[in-house]
């Protein structure tokens, strides 16, 4: 089996959003959809490593702000590439609240969706939250970001911004952040550390 197929799925990329008490926090997908029409339910699922997994399963809410061919970069950086544990993710960023009380973000997305989950299932690496949708609203007309319009117009190459200097001789490069491994050898069970992408999605340099 070629697990590269994986790849030709097509997705767009969300920031997912989750409040727990004063908390606020969120993280890039790029699994979120309509599940169901009667009654109107959407999914979405979520890597157990982020912080934002672990708020929704306490808090049973979240909000999907749609992101934008408009989005930045920055933005991407941001909600992706940093922790929640580590950062406040909400000190320097344009957002509004939803009636749920959980932020969405206005910055280069054309709208937003809320969700009440009424089941999760367990997926191994990732929770599905299947959920009703609470409430939405369009925000802009620009085009959904897709995960291919992404990494074409969007998205840096790896190691673009790296001194030529800088670079190692050996290594793999997530494609999805960056990140570089060094090492000949990448542990087949290998999470980027930064973006929690699995060793597939390295490449080697
Ligand atoms: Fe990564």
């Amino acid at each position: 089996m070629d697990s590269k197929v994986t790849r030709n799925f097509s997705y767009g990329l969300f920031v997912l959003t989750a409040k727990d008490g004063d908390k606020d926090n969120g993280c890039i997908i790029n699994t979120a959809i309509q599940a169901a029409s009667e009654p109107l339910r959407i999914s979405i699922a979520v890597n157990k490593a982020n912080y934002t997994h672990d708020m929704i399963m306490k808090t049973g809410e979240f909000n999907v702000s749609f992101l934008s061919e408009a989005s930045e970069f920055a933005t991407y950086q941001h909600f992706g590439f940093q922790s929640g544990r580590d950062v406040d993710k909400f000190a320097e960023i344009e957002f509004k609240r939803a009636e749920n009380g959980i932020a969405y973000i206005t910055n280069g997305t054309n709208a937003f969706v809320s969700g009440k989950v009424v089941e999760t299932v367990d997926l191994g690496s990732h929770t599905m939250f299947i959920a009703d949708m609470t409430d939405g609203e369009i925000l802009s007309a620009d085009p959904s970001v897709t995960y291919a319009y992404y990494f074409a117009n969007i998205k840096p190459s790896p190691g673009s911004d790296a001194k030529p200097e800088d670079a190692p001789k050996k290594g793999w490069v997530c494609t999805i952040c960056g990140y570089i491994y060094e090492g000949e050898v990448l542990p087949e069970d290998f999470i980027c550390p930064i973006c929690k992408h699995p060793a597939s999605d390295f490449e080697k340099l």
